[in-house]
Formats: structure tokens, C-alpha cells, sequence
């Protein structure tokens, strides 16, 4: 095949998840591992069924940085970018700056991968795409994943009367899922170490809107650092023909754990 081809790095991460109880509306205000899906379609599509998009998987990541990155006393950036309210309370707990304040000069290891508004992040999270198993009806789609949907009905009643101020169902879902992380530019061992164990550690922050009543819980199942080559070219009839050759670095993972935290080699 002639056409174009690529080679890049990418992580896939294969976790299961029990049950997970997701966030109902946007997220507000930076808030911890609200996992939100926004659905797409009808429920009653022919095909496969109403998709949703996974939403707050960077931000669990993200928020595993923050958390093992304090532990070893590195000052990483917090989420935020606000420093202190109106009132000029400092908003930043202890260990963190600002988000993107420590670019250029002593751009933190976070910061690093992460980006902000000021710079593009290594890290390019794929969207994680499921719909319902019930109506997947056995096919096989790469872009897809069936999993186990439940939608629990629900009235909020406003209090002292019988009108119902919100309607809404709320969805759990369940099984495995593969989140694919794509690595935009090369990374260091350090940086490559950091990212491995922010992603061991997000189990431990839960993930989905009810982590407080365990309904957040996620295991993690294996995870894969490989080097991709991806091609796309047509045949003579102008079909296009992509193709992806992948290599498992389990070796560069290896020394990526051992290269993150420095201190640990010192
Ligand atoms: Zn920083």
C-alpha cells in the first residue's frame, strides 16, 4: 500500500469499573472526578443505540498528578488558575501553584505533559465512546465499546409540594473500557514514570459523581505503552486503507517507573 504513515507513541489503559455512577450536567467549578456522559442520538436508533461520550477522564488524571506529586513534596500546578478569591483568601492549598504559572521559567513536571492555556499538552486523550450492550447486538465497532447502561428514574419533588422541579434519569454504567492516550511528543523517563503512576494511582480518587457512596470504583486491568505505526492509503478503486503495526514497549516502561520520582535513584 502507498499512502501516508505515522509513528507515535500512545499508552492504552484497560480498566473495569464494577459500577460508576456519572455526573448529571456539567461539571461546575473544577469539581473532582465528576464523570460526565453526554449522549448522542436516539435511544431508539436502529443501529447501535444512543452513544455517549465518557467525559473527565484527563481531569481524574490530572487530579492523580496533583495527589502523587504532593506526596513526594514535588509543587506541581493545581487545576485551578485562580490564586485567591475576591477577597484576596488564598485558594491554592500548600504544594501547588497556579495552573501554567510555572512556564517557562520552572515548568513543573505536570505542567509538562499537561499544558494549560499558555501550552499545548503532550497528552491527546481519545474519546471514549460507549453505548449499550443491550442495543450493540454483537457488533464489533472500533470506535464504540458496548458496555452495561442503566438508567435509574428519578423526581426530585420540591419540598411541601407535589411539583416536580427536576426529571431526570441517572445513569450508571458498567464493564470494561479502554482509554487510549496518544503521545503528541516524545517523552522523558521521568515524564513517562509520572504519567504511569498518576494513572496506578486514579484508582484511589474514584472516578464518577458518587465516589463518597463507593459508586465510583474503577480497577485497573493492564496497561501498555506502544509504539504505533499508522498508515492510510486506497486501492486502485479509491478505498481507503488504514493499517496500524504496533510494538510493546514493556522496557521503557519499566525505566519510566524507575526514572520518576528522581529522588528514588539518588
Ligand atoms: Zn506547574
Amino acid at each position: 500500500m502507498t499512502g501516508i504513515s505515522r509513528k507515535f507513541k500512545r499508552i492504552i489503559i484497560l480498566a473495569q469499573t464494577p459500577i460508576s455512577k456519572t455526573g448529571n450536567g456539567p461539571a461546575v467549578g473544577g469539581k473532582v472526578n465528576n464523570l460526565l456522559l453526554l449522549g448522542n442520538g436516539s435511544e431508539k436508533d436502529n443501529g447501535n443505540g444512543k452513544r455517549y461520550l465518557v467525559k473527565g477522564i484527563r481531569g481524574w488524571i490530572n487530579h492523580a498528578m496533583m495527589a502523587i506529586a504532593k506526596e513526594e513534596g514535588k509543587e506541581v500546578c493545581h487545576t485551578s488558575d485562580k490564586i485567591e478569591t475576591q477577597k484576596g483568601e488564598n485558594l491554592l492549598p500548600e504544594g501547588f501553584h497556579a495552573n501554567g504559572k510555572c512556564y517557562p521559567e520552572k515548568e513543573c513536571i505536570k505542567h509538562r505533559l499537561m499544558g494549560s492555556i499558555v501550552k499545548q499538552s503532550k497528552l491527546k486523550f481519545e474519546p471514549v465512546i460507549i453505548v449499550s450492550e443491550a442495543n450493540s447486538r454483537g457488533k464489533r465497532e472500533t470506535i464504540t465499546q458496548a458496555v452495561h447502561i442503566a438508567t435509574e428514574r428519578r423526581n426530585a419533588l420540591k419540598s411541601k409540594s407535589k411539583f416536580s422541579i427536576q426529571d431526570f434519569g441517572e445513569r450508571y454504567f458498567s464493564r470494561e473500557l479502554t482509554i487510549k492516550i496518544e503521545l503528541l511528543e516524545e517523552l522523558t523517563r521521568e515524564e513517562l514514570g509520572f504519567l504511569l503512576k498518576a494513572i496506578l494511582y486514579a484508582p484511589e480518587l474514584g472516578l464518577g459523581a458518587s465516589v463518597n457512596n463507593g459508586g465510583g470504583r474503577v480497577q485497573l486491568k493492564q496497561i501498555t505503552l506502544q509504539e504505533v505505526v499508522r498508515s492510510r492509503g486506497f486501492d486502485k478503486q479509491g478505498k481507503v486503507i488504514e493499517e496500524e503495526k504496533t510494538r510493546n514497549l514493556w522496557k521503557e516502561m519499566e525505566e519510566g517507573m524507575k526514572a520518576w520520582p528522581a529522588a528514588a535513584n539518588a
